[in-house]
């Protein structure tokens, strides 16, 4: 009696998947052909943290004030400066965060004194090992300083 019940809820099962099935192939599609069509990002999205250039120095404003460093529940942040002068301020020499323990909870981001934290905008990240997760932020800012002078330079020559 348990077989034929079996064979009968498995068929039940069947008519109601292909209902569903039937149904939605005469709605409006709610997916895309990734990677070839994208979907734009909720402004709530956050990546992982990158420095932010500053129009009006074109580069980050980080004081090495070690804030972020300290703050970071996951202790995933390593940031180290020197001076360039005995008595005058740190400059940034290397800012790398381990984005592998990153649990994206945004201290460091509203720690900073100078607001030269951000979220990014990446979602592509693929990795092979630990050490692919291991982001130097300054050389990440340099690209996008490349870029977005390649950018205005493509501008004037468009304009
Ligand atoms: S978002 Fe949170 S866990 Fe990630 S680096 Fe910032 S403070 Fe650390
Ligand atoms: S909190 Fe901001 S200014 Fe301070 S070290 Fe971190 S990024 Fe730099």
């Amino acid at each position: 009696m348990g077989y034929f019940k079996d064979i009968f809820d498995g068929g039940l099962s069947l008519i109601e998947g292909m209902v569903v099935t039937g149904r939605r192939l005469f709605q409006p599609l709610i997916t895309v052909q990734y990677p070839r069509k994208k979907i734009p990002l909720s402004s709530a999205y956050r990546g992982h943290i990158e420095l932010k250039i500053f129009e009006e120095t074109g580069t980050h404003k980080c004081i090495v004030c070690m804030n972020c460093e300290k703050t970071c529940p996951s202790g995933v942040i390593r940031v180290q400066g020197e001076k360039q002068k005995e008595k005058g301020p740190k400059t940034l020499t290397s800012y790398v965060i381990d984005f592998s323990k990153c649990s994206l909870c945004g201290l460091c981001v509203e720690i900073c004194p100078t607001s030269t934290l951000k979220y990014s905008r990446e979602y592509e990240l693929v990795g092979d090992t630990r050490d692919d997760c291991q982001f130097d932020l300054i050389a990440r800012l340099e690209k996008q300083v490349e870029k977005k002078k390649d950018e205005k330079a493509t501008q004037g020559i468009a304009a």
